[in-house]
């Protein structure tokens, strides 16, 4: 309770408007400078404010060839060729706010509302399982019949729901945000991520874009993570919804957010995450800082050289093309065959789009995105081992050490790509994974046979099967 009235109180936060203008106005971007500030980040270093003000202030093609290179090299290096793969789940899409740029805004008349009964949150859960999918984000509307309790009974529903050998091994949630009391309340059910985004960092925007509600209050949602933290929630997930402000603004904000993060709490947010605005029904807001494709393949390759360590998530908003570039600069998690009307999953409704937030321009089915990312190379990977090993908050931090994606990541990813060859690949698709995964597993450095023989128990039946 006093860390609530505290924050709701304080008028100075870790963002300060000016000084972030001061530091991109002063930030000249030197080659020499640059390469030095690229080099410190291959290194693995989190870079520094002023560091990453530089970078956004890059004018010069080829110094932005290197930065595009060196974001390719250190996620390779990091995150291996792994791509972690979840779904959204949205449970309901009542809201007492009014984000102007949001479908599900209070005022929007155009909107259908809807929540999930038990019933019908089982028969989603069913039909994502069906498809494969081992990781979810349960996503809410801001509205009181969205309490910490019914939060933590719709995630237990989720946990409880299995079809065959299949199962939903991981929640991470992206909802409202809390008071401390309620985030326990939330982690009771066993929780992954719980994800916030501050929309823009900028207070006056953020002020005219949230007129009405408890999101209008910019102080609460900027520390919402730092309650959740308080909580004992380990993972927490921070973005910036682009295109509300000046980009390079918001990339300073996010820096901003990890450091204060890690200097509370040694240890900063487990991923970022960086959706553009999208249209949405019954919404005609326009903005002046929409940020273009090259633009955001800025923000993603900088976001990746800035904070090494932080896993990066790239949502279907984006087309199918634009994933496919980005996918290379940085980003480690990404959703497949998303649906985002309530309900649309367990059935075809031609009123989806009355019941979304925004528009999705991906909607390749999860199977077609992973023949794509095998045939490029890339393991898809449902791997949750971590968070169910005890791994999460410090202790990420502590293995995501050289060496730590090679012993665990990788033939974790391998053991759940042929999980899902053997339960839910169509044949054309088992041959090109099952190649794939021949090849990796030859590769590995450590454990090399107890892999093999850990594939064999899942070609014998066996699931679940992790280091
Ligand atoms: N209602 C909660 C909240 O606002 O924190 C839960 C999350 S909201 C359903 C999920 C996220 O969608 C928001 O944080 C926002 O960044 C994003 N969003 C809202 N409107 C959008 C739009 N038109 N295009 C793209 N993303 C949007
Ligand atoms: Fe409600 Fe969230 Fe949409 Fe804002 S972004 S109107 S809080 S659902």
């Amino acid at each position: 309770m006093y860390v609530f009235l505290k924050e709701r109180l304080e008028a100075k936060s870790f963002i300060d408007p000016q000084k972030i203008c001061e530091e991109l106005e002063k930030a000249v971007p030197e080659k020499e400078k640059v390469r030095a500030i690229i080099q410190k980040s291959l290194e693995k270093n989190r870079l520094s404010p002023s560091e990453v003000a530089t970078l956004l202030n890059v004018q010069d093609k080829e110094l932005w060839e290197e930065i595009f290179e060196a974001a390719r090299k250190l996620k390779e290096e990091i995150y291996g060729k792994r791509i972690v793969l979840f779904a959204p789940l949205y449970i309901g899409n009542d809201c007492i706010n009014d984000c102007v740029y949001c479908g599900f805004r209070n005022s929007n008349r155009e909107v259908q509302r809807k929540t999930l009964t038990f019933d019908e949150l089982r028969k989603e859960v069913e039909a994502l399982v069906s498809k494969g999918h081992k990781r979810l984000i349960v996503v809410y509307g801001e509205h009181p019949k969205y309490s910490p309790q019914f939060i933590a009974e719709t995630i237990r529903t989720v946990y409880e729901t299995k079809v065959g050998h299949g199962e939903i091994r991981r929640v991470n949630v992206n909802a409202a945000p809390q008071t401390i009391e309620g985030y326990k309340i939330i982690r009771s059910a066993g929780i992954g991520t719980f994800q916030i985004f501050q929309e823009t960092y900028h207070p006056e925007v953020y002020r005219k874009l949230h007129p009405k509600g408890p999101k209008s209050n910019y102080n609460w949602r900027l520390y919402a993570l730092d309650r959740a933290m308080l909580a004992g929630i380990d993972d927490v997930g921070i973005g910036a919804l682009f295109g509300l402000y000046d980009w390079k603004f918001e990339v300073m904000g996010l820096i901003y957010h990890t450091i204060h993060l890690e200097e509370r709490f040694g240890v900063g947010p487990h991923t970022i995450s960086f959706p553009r605005l999208k249209p949405a029904i019954g919404v005609d807001f326009k903005s002046k800082y929409a940020v273009s494709d090259e633009d955001f393949k800025k923000v993603v390759a900088i976001i990746r050289l800035a904070v090494p360590y932080t896993g990066m998530i790239l949502t279907a908003r984006e087309p199918a093309q634009l994933r496919r570039e980005v996918l290379k600069l940085g980003v480690s998690q990404i959703d497949g065959g998303s649906s985002i009307g309530i309900g649309s999953y367990s059935k075809s409704d031609p009123e989806t789009l009355k019941k979304s937030q925004f528009t999705l321009y991906d909607t390749r089915s999860l199977e077609e995105i992973i023949q794509e990312l095998l045939k490029e190379g890339y393991i898809p990977s449902f791997c949750t081992a971590c968070y169910r090993m005890g791994r999460t908050g410090q202790h990420f931090m502590e293995f995501a050490v050289p060496g730590f994606v090679r012993k665990f990541c990788t033939p974790n990813a391998l053991f759940t790509l042929k999980e899902y060859l053997l339960d839910y690949a169509s044949a054309e698709t088992r041959e090109i994974g099952e190649k794939l995964i021949a090849d990796e597993i030859e590769k590995l450095e450590i454990n090399k046979e107890i892999a093999k023989k850990y594939l064999k128990r899942i070609e014998a039946g066996e699931r679940d099967v992790r280091f």
